[in-house]
């Protein structure tokens, strides 16, 4: 017998299977892990197929070394998955497969955590009356029956307990145990459900793809945990993916109150022991709900009766390192595979789900009111030239400071929302224009003031500030744009006794650092938490009543196509965390451009006037989704290889443009607009083509791809970010 192997490396020369022999006497099942010999070494690999004949000579054949554990770890549906992402999204095959497993795994330096304990034995004699510790310990276990050995060793001392299992009176047992991730857990009673919650519950009812679009406060959670509750009963199991951690707490909580252990949580703030071991709860059956970030969408959950992308909207869900793909189009396979429901939930759907709506391709369900009829929060647009005009230049508008001084005197709570982390966003050299640049990358890098470093976000390399230029060597130097720790600062002069918190990713990188901030801003009246996108999500704290939306523009002027789409959506949400439970809530956005019209739609809250706007101009330009963007990214630490190789492939694709004319709406080739990233060069190729061919052009271009170039190439399709 033959086995059909892919060799766990990433590498392009290895991306195919390879045919070993299975030695006489081994029992092997496809999705199996081996170790076999490739060239002078011993590697790691997946078992993807059994077959009786070889195609290839088999005397020239190896065999395989040994197995690394005794029980499949790809299920069929992933293996499945493994080849319609190696097909459809240009991936290898041994960098999906990898996606399946804790990375601990393939390394081997995570095991089960094995804890001791301590019994009495059954005929046991008693230790000589001198020995006090020893005799305090059988009487502990008299009364206790069993305790961890480290336990017993913290209360009588290590000794004593030694001792006892040397005699024979104490034995130990081993036994294997779940690390489980901290969590808080809420008090959440069941609630009875609104009409507009039993309606949607109503209708999600087969299995399709539905767009769950509800107004932020609508109550979307208490329908995804009903919808779970029913697949349940039915003995199936469920997978729900949030956006980010920051938000999994909450959401985790109420989880993890309302289906107890059968949840388990998925995301890369877990210690590698907590992840295995959530992992193997799962692959073992013992967990039926799954809640996790985006990775937690190829957790081998069997028998699945629905999947949820709770904020599907968000950027988060598309990952833009290696492997790339969009949690959607895994969704969708596990979908189908599974025959289940699949739900798509937000306030503000991306206009690529809703035009799927629209089409007829998903089903739209609406909650277009809050849960007790509560008002959408008012949102205030406020004109910052106008501000400055009247001699006001501090950062807050003069309405946005008045009710802040309100929220403070009545002990509640506000949020603001500030897109920029750090002091500012640059220092800039106000005689010669200087502006400092990390050595490795092509950005300007970040001023943070706590530390007084200048910081590269890319790379996260750290330089000092500057006190002159070294340009021109004048000191005038001028911080750039406002960011988070610059607002806390402000806001500590206001109020120097108010709790000014702040979450970004500087102040959250802490293992549950977010659960942390979040915690306490919970319980801090008066209190105020300033953030970036993080404080957008999701969260649900009573006593916000105010949010200050600091510089709406920051997301607007992005040389990118999405740039309005992502300014509405953040509004919106960020709206949306304010008056959630008895009083209506304020918000004041701050922008320098009050009359475009995207804070004219987000201030009426009307997705669909925006939505029917924004499809229209995409239309008419040629953009996703109703164009496909391709950019082929090649990167390498030697300048001359990159453009070189580079030119050859957009060469090729000009052909292919030639004879498909009609199809085409752009091609050129480029450096990309960070022209290095930790020291390597990048170079793109970006088109744009209509949908009619866009498959099969697709197809095309990927083959027209050099797989031996030496630059690290990347081919993404409608890509969120064009660095
Ligand atoms: P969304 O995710 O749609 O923004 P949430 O699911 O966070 O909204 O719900 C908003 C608030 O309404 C939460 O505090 C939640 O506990 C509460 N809530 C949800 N459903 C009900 C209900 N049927 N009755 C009372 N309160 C509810
Ligand atoms: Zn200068
Ligand atoms: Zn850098």
């Amino acid at each position: 017998m033959f086995a059909k192997i892919i060799i766990d490396q990433d590498a392009k020369a290895l991306d195919r299977e390879f045919e070993y022999i299975i030695p006489e006497g081994m029992q092997v099942l496809v999705g199996e892990r081996v170790l076999v010999p490739f060239g002078p070494r011993i590697l790691q690999g997946f078992i993807v197929g059994i077959t009786e004949k070889s195609e290839f000579d088999a005397s020239k054949l190896k065999p395989i070394k040994e197995k690394i554990e005794d029980f499949a770890v790809i299920k069929p549906e992933m293996l499945s998955l493994m080849f319609h992402m190696a097909d459809k999204l240009h991936l290898k095959l041994a960098s999906c497969l990898r996606m399946f497993l804790p990375s601990e795994m393939r390394t081997d330096k995570i095991k089960e955590l094995v804890v001791h304990f301590c019994r009495l034995a059954e005929n046991f004699e008693m230790p000589s009356a001198k020995a006090k510790k020893q005799i305090e310990v059988v009487e502990f276990l008299k009364q206790n029956g069993r305790e961890k050995r480290s336990v017993l060793a913290e209360k009588f001392g290590a000794s004593a307990v030694a001792a006892l299992i040397q005699k024979g009176v104490v034995i130990l047992e081993a036994e294997q145990v779940d690390r489980v991730p901290e969590f808080d857990v809420l008090k959440s009673e069941k609630k009875q459900l609104t009409a507009l919650q039993q309606r949607a519950i109503e209708e999600i009812s087969e299995n399709k793809t539905y767009l769950l679009h509800g107004v932020t406060g609508s109550g979307k959670t208490e329908v995804y945990m009903n919808l779970i509750e029913r697949e349940l009963g039915k003995g199936k199991t469920a997978l729900m993916l949030v956006p980010e951690i920051s938000l999994t707490p909450q959401v985790l909580a109420n989880f993890k109150a309302r289906f107890g252990e059968q949840v388990a949580l998925i995301h890369s703030g877990l210690s590698a022991g907590e992840r295995f071991d959530e992992w193997r709860r799962i692959f073992f059956g013992q967990a039926r709900v799954v809640v996790g970030a985006r990775s937690a969408i190829f957790a081998p959950i069997e028998n699945l009766g629905i999947i949820i992308i709770d904020e599907e909207h968000e950027q988060s869900y598309v990952s833009e390192s290696n492997p790339r793909y969009d949690t959607h189009d895994i969704a969708a396979f596990r979908r189908s595979y599974n025959n289940c429901a699949l739900v798509l939930g937000s306030a503000t759907p991306q206009l690529e789900s809703y035009a799927k709506a629209i089409d007829g391709e998903y089903q739209l369900v609406e909650m277009p009111v809050r849960v007790n009829g509560l008002e959408m929060p008012k949102i205030t647009v406020i004109d910052m030239l106008m501000e400055m005009r009247h001699g006001n230049n501090n950062i807050f508008s003069i309405p946005l400071m008045v009710e802040l001084k309100e929220i403070v005197k009545a002990k509640k709570q506000a949020m603001i929302f500030i897109n920029r982390r750090g002091f500012s966003s640059f220092q800039r050299c106000r005689n010669c224009g200087y502006v400092a640049k990390c050595s490795d990358c092509d950005v300007s890098l970040v001023y943070h003031r706590f530390e007084n470093r200048l910081k590269c976000h890319y790379c996260g390399k750290r330089f000092h500030a500057l006190d002159v230029c070294p340009s021109c060597g004048s000191s005038d130097i001028k911080q750039g744009a406002i960011g988070t720790e610059r607002v806390v600062e402000e806001l500590h002069k206001m109020f120097p006794d108010v709790p000014v918190f702040r979450m970004d990713n500087d102040t959250t990188s802490v293992k549950n650092g977010h659960r942390k901030i979040l915690n306490e801003f919970r319980s801090a009246k008066p209190g105020i938490l300033v953030g970036t996108q993080m404080i957008a999500k999701g969260h649900d704290f009573e006593d916000v009543l105010l949010v200050g939306i600091v510089d709406a523009d920051q997301s607007l002027f992005q040389s990118d196509y999405r740039s309005i789409e992502r300014t509405f959506q953040l509004i919106t949400q960020v709206a949306g965390r304010a008056g959630r439970s008895a009083n209506q809530g304020k918000v004041f956005l701050q922008t320098y451009s009050p009359r475009h019209y995207v804070y004219r739609f987000a201030a009426n809250y009307d997705y669909k006037g925006f939505f029917k706007r924004e499809a229209n101009l995409r239309k008419v330009t040629k953009f996703p989704p109703y164009a496909r963007i391709v950019r082929i990214l090649f990167s390498h630490e030697d300048e001359k290889v990159v453009a070189q190789e580079c030119k050859e492939c957009y060469e090729k694709i000009k052909e292919i443009k030639e004879k498909n004319a009609e199809d085409f709406v752009y091609l050129d080739v480029m450096k990309a607009p960070v022209n290095k990233i930790k020291n390597k060069f990048r170079y793109q190729i970006l088109m744009r083509f209509t949908l009619e061919n866009a498959d099969a052009l697709e197809k095309q271009i990927y083959d027209s791809v050099d797989k031996k170039a030496k630059s690290s190439i990347f081919f993404e399709i409608n890509p969120n970010n064009l660095s």
